[in-house]
């Protein structure tokens, strides 16, 4: 495994804070057996190796994430979390039961309420449920203060996209599976949203999330679904072929109200590679784009790789680097926040090569036409690619009524794409 060159990602910022290392989840019941789990405090340090050797510039959180994780979560399920390990401990589950970590065993779904309204449970034990819709995500004495510091990262890196700075969150525990009211998927709080939400309360009119995890992020889809102000696109392993998460992220799922337009799905057979990844994040970024948005979020899961113990995709590192490339081609103030990638041994350079790739793509967007477009699996005469005289604002309607134009949501002209 080849390491990343020393200085290639001198420009990077990398807001991280050391608080995100205090949620130890210490194992995940899944299938009602206890297994060690792979979302680790560990994956900080493998990423942030990587990224400071490459040159990384680090940078703690300076952004309270308080106001706008009201925004996005439900007050009940803020007060839950910050409270659920205290409440666990006082209840006395550690010496009577032998569970030091907070776990739910019964559920309030729509099935067992039958359409009786939910009430809060008087047990700490049942109150879980309420809120964590899996037995894999449990809680123990730092998983509050870790969650709040990952959204704290994913708010700063917001602020500093918008300042002109590209910058990469180290948010973790990850966040795209936790919804409004719930949690689950190893997720807490929303952080994409949360950096969404800050673009949003700074001014812009329309964001995107583009998420490139391995898995649908049903949390962040649910949360913007009937929202016609911040696009959520995701490319992921098919949940219709049995993978997490199950009951979401299906082509079909495209928003409601006036959302609808601004949700879109690419699910990919179990085993598809960079062809088939490459293809999704392209079509998301032609979507996103035909939406007029401002600003990008990147949901940066590295769980597609091939070594990945927690997906059947088969990424390669050239493909994650080019991914970087495409997501930069959009021109857009980015904030990169940290989702999944479970495989330590390769954790780190696989987001280094997202990373370098994206830089790689800044860079070709200053360059000359011909060199840009040398360097772009993108069409250089659409409005996605990395030309001047065809960054948004939209191009003129003559070039999109040319015989090279082709539907937005393909955003590829079939006669010079890569
Ligand atoms: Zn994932």
């Amino acid at each position: 495994m080849t390491s990343m060159p020393d200085g290639s990602l001198a420009r990077l910022v990398v807001v991280t804070d050391p608080a995100t290392r205090a949620h130890r989840p210490g194992a995940e019941i899944w299938l009602g057996v206890r297994t060690p789990g792979t979302e680790v405090p560990e994956r900080v340090d493998a990423i942030l190796d990587v990224l400071t050797a490459a040159g990384a510039q680090v940078q703690a959180p300076e952004r309270d994430p308080s106001d706008l994780l009201l925004r996005i979560h439900s007050r009940e399920l803020l007060d839950w979390l910050a409270s659920a390990a205290e409440r666990w401990e006082a209840g006395g589950y550690v010496e009577a039961v032998g569970q030091d970590r907070v776990v739910p065993y019964v559920f309030p779904t729509a099935a067992m309420l039958q359409g009786l309204p939910l009430r809060p449970a008087a047990a700490t034990h049942a109150e879980a449920g309420r809120f964590c819709y899996d037995t894999m995500t449990l809680v123990g004495p730092g998983t509050w203060e870790a969650a709040l510091a990952s959204a704290a990262t994913a708010a700063t890196a917001a602020r500093l996209a918008l300042a002109g700075r590209p910058a990469y969150a180290l948010s973790r525990p990850p966040g795209h599976h936790a919804t409004r009211d719930g949690f689950g998927g190893s997720c807490y709080l929303n952080n994409a949203g949360v950096a969404a939400t800050a673009m949003r309360e700074a001014g812009l009119e329309r964001v995107a999330i583009i998420d490139i995890d391995a898995h649908h992020g049903n949390g962040t889809q649910a949360i913007f679904y009937d929202r016609a102000d911040v696009f959520y696109g995701s490319v992921h392993v098919d949940p219709g072929r049995g993978w997490f998460p199950h009951f979401m992220g299906f082509a079909d799922e495209v928003g409601s109200g006036a959302g609808e337009g601004w949700n879109r799905n690419i699910p990919l057979e179990p085993g598809s590679g960079d062809d088939a990844f490459l293809a999704g994040v392209a079509e998301l970024c032609a979507q996103a784009s035909a939406l007029g948005v401002q600003a990008l979020v990147v949901s940066l899961g590295v769980d597609a790789a091939e070594l990945d113990p927690e997906s059947p995709l088969r990424v390669s590192r050239g493909g994650f680097s080019a991914a970087g490339r495409l997501l930069a081609e959009m021109g857009l103030p980015t904030a990169l926040v940290q989702e999944g990638g479970y495989h330590l041994e390769t954790l780190g350079l696989l987001v280094a090569d997202v990373l370098g790739g994206f830089r790689v793509g800044r860079v070709a967007r200053r360059t000359p036409l011909v060199r840009a477009q040398q360097r772009s699996r993108l069409c250089t005469k659409c409005y996605i690619c990395a030309h001047a005289d065809h960054r948004r604002p939209r191009p003129a309607q003559s070039h999109r009524d040319s015989a090279r134009w082709r539907a937005p949501r393909r955003g590829l002209c079939r006669d010079v794409a890569g």
